[in-house]
């Protein structure tokens, strides 16, 4: 049996049959480029191989030229093949030299078919037996063609650039398995120019064997590139693992999954998102079906929302509800990420969850703090009914006296119009008054507060309240000086609420007050800067205790005998829900100051 034909028929099998593996992986994995540069550089081996079997087993000189030619073609595919491999799977070898290389090996190919035989002989002298392995080959003597240097240029510099790419693949200090590959690849590529350039300038007589240096890059790429087919399995052994850990966690938790592949308009749900979404198990899902789902008030919001997570880089995060089979509507939170390939927007991944029981305590945490609120209003009132029944008192007693008037001077004999005119006029203003009153005390008990927001002027909310509570402003002995910015823009809010904090603050001021002789009357200021309006009541009690800081805002905290411990946690709870803030402190000239920010109408 001859050795030479078994070994470059086994080099040829098994380099075929690698890249025949790669070539596979390549196909199903598109993106696997280095496994494609491999699966050609093993062809191209198995060619080289098979020229060269070619060469050593030529009779004629034409024979020869030709098989010599021929194996130019699978060595410019080697090269550029590894040329290739280097940039993309080690990340290494110089741009410009990758280039140069490529642009020399394929002149030198193309001279290769220009010239006749071939590139590396003007003319083919004569054939000469030597001994390989125990038996005689072919190898050919004649007159070497010095274009031969373009291609033997090349080889140089992918020396070189192989070596570059050594040193930076050291330097990195990339894994022991890439620096071995890189320091075959450069031994076997100086191995094999060395070999190439001495037998064409025939300073060793030996039959080009290059491809067996070619399969031991071959082999060595192999393992590297097996270990990255061994990891991959590993890691899909592990991702099946953690998918069915998080299917168990998404079932455990209703939590719905959802995949939006963009560019073919396909909606994939998990079941348990599909149930959320009131889709049946088998229908196919898209863009279109999806926001059929949605409620038709939150659809353009929600289209809106992914519209912007598709543009900017941003996480998709809403809350909208969807209208179920039965006109049924279920409340849902969905979380989604935006992922892409560059710039361009693929895929958006993302969780969904039911909020509807969320919602519902929501509902009526909302109706119980509005029921509070106005019991806490009613219960004020109920303390004032006093003195505002006081207050009633005079209007309506100085309309019964102006009407006494008015009635005497009917009688006299010539009745004085200009006097009749000025008491119908008093009557009016009186009436007025206690109407004014009364339309305060009425809002304030009315129980359903409109859910209409209304725009209005703090300073008319700060005159109105202190009408209402001027009987009991009196009835104490005190005093409230006003002092109301210019030019004050409106907020937006419900004006009755508004005027229950401001009854909280004045009556809390007033309690305070109340602790020791007033030294001052109290203060309430408005102004208004940088888009938020506020209210100031300052006192002129004690001030706050440094101890009770902290739990003023705390529902039931009192420090009064009776105290309900609820007008400052309702107040700030209504500063909050319009957006504004209620904030407390100890004034440096004594006393307590309360502010109630709102946020301008037109900020
Ligand atoms: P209540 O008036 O029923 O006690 P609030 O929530 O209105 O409930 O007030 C809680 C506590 O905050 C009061 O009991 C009092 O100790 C303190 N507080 C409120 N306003 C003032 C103030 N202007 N000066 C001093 N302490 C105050």
């Amino acid at each position: 049996m001859s050795w030479v034909t078994a070994i470059w028929s086994m080099i040829g099998a098994v380099c075929v049959t690698l890249a025949a593996m790669h070539l596979v992986v390549w196909f199903k994995c598109r993106s696997a480029w280095a496994n494609l540069l491999f699966a050609l550089a093993a062809l191209a081996s198995a060619g080289a191989a098979g020229c060269e079997l070619w060469m050593m087993r030529a009779t004629t000189t034409a024979e020869f030229g030709n098989a010599l030619r021929w194996t130019h073609l699978p060595a410019w595919v080697i090269i550029l093949a590894l040329v290739g491999f280097t940039r993309l799977h080690l990340r290494a070898g110089r741009k410009w030299l990758a280039w140069t290389i490529c642009g020399l090996r394929t002149l030198s190919l193309g001279l290769d078919f220009l010239f006749s035989p071939n590139l590396n002989f003007r003319e083919i002298t004569g054939l000469r037996a030597v001994p390989l392995l125990g038996e005689t080959v072919t190898t050919a003597v004649g007159v070497p063609n010095p274009w031969m240097l373009v291609g033997q240029a090349s080889l140089l510099l992918f020396v070189c650039f192989i070596l570059d790419a050594a040193v930076t693949v050291w330097r990195r200090g990339d894994p022991l398995q890439k620096q071995l590959l890189v320091g075959a690849i450069t031994f076997m590529g100086v191995a094999g120019t060395a070999q190439t350039v001495l037998a064409m300038w025939h300073i060793v007589q030996t039959p080009i064997t290059a491809s067996l240096l070619f399969t031991g890059i071959v082999v060595v790429m192999a393992v590297e590139l097996s270990d990255g087919l061994i990891r991959a399995a590993k890691l899909a052994d592990e991702l099946r693992e953690s998918e069915q850990r998080l299917s168990l966690a998404a079932d455990a938790t209703r939590l719905g999954l959802w995949v939006w592949n963009i560019g073919r308009d396909e909606l994939w749900a998990n079941a348990a998102g599909r149930e959320l979404f009131g889709f049946t198990a088998a229908e196919p899902l898209d863009r279109d079906r999806f926001f059929e789902a949605v409620h038709p008030v939150d659809r353009d919001a929600t289209r809106q929302a992914l519209a912007k997570s598709l543009l900017e880089d941003e996480e998709y995060e809403r809350e909208y509800r969807v209208i179920l089979p039965g006109n049924h509507v279920r409340w849902i939170a969905v979380r989604g990420r935006v992922e892409r390939d560059g710039m361009r927007a693929i895929r958006v991944r993302g969780v969904a969850m039911d909020l509807t029981a969320r919602k519902e305590a929501e509902r009526e945490l909302a109706q119980q703090r509005t029921e509070l609120a106005h019991l806490a209003r009613v219960n004020t009132l109920g303390e004032m009914a006093g003195t505002i029944a006081h207050e009633l008192n005079q209007p309506l007693a100085a309309m019964l006296s102006n009407a006494q008037v008015g009635r005497r001077s009917l009688h006299s004999r010539a009745p004085d119009l200009t006097e009749m005119a000025e008491i119908f006029d008093d009557i009016a203003a009186d009436a007025k008054r206690a109407g004014g009153i009364i339309h305060g005390m009425r809002a304030m008990l009315k129980k359903d507060a409109p859910t209409e927001h209304q725009c209005f002027s703090l300073n008319d909310a700060v005159t109105q309240v202190l009408s209402l509570l001027h009987g009991e402003i009196v009835a104490r002995q005190q005093e409230v000086k006003i002092q109301l910015g210019e030019t004050l823009p409106p907020v937006r809010a419900e004006r009755v609420e508004i005027h229950q904090v401001l009854i909280n603050l004045v009556i809390n001021g007033l309690d305070a007050m109340k602790e020791e002789p007033p030294r001052d009357a109290m203060k309430i200021t408005t102004a208004w800067q940088d888009g938020t309006v506020t209210v100031s009541v300052h006192d002129s009690g004690p001030g706050l205790p440094p101890e009770i800081i902290p739990r003023l805002f705390d529902p039931f905290f009192s420090t009064k005998p009776g105290g309900l411990g609820l007008g400052l946690s309702i107040s700030r709870s209504i500063a909050e829900r319009f957006g504004g803030k209620l904030l407390a402190e100890n004034h440096p000239a004594g006393g307590a100051v309360f502010h109630l920010i709102l946020p301008a109408a037109n900020a």
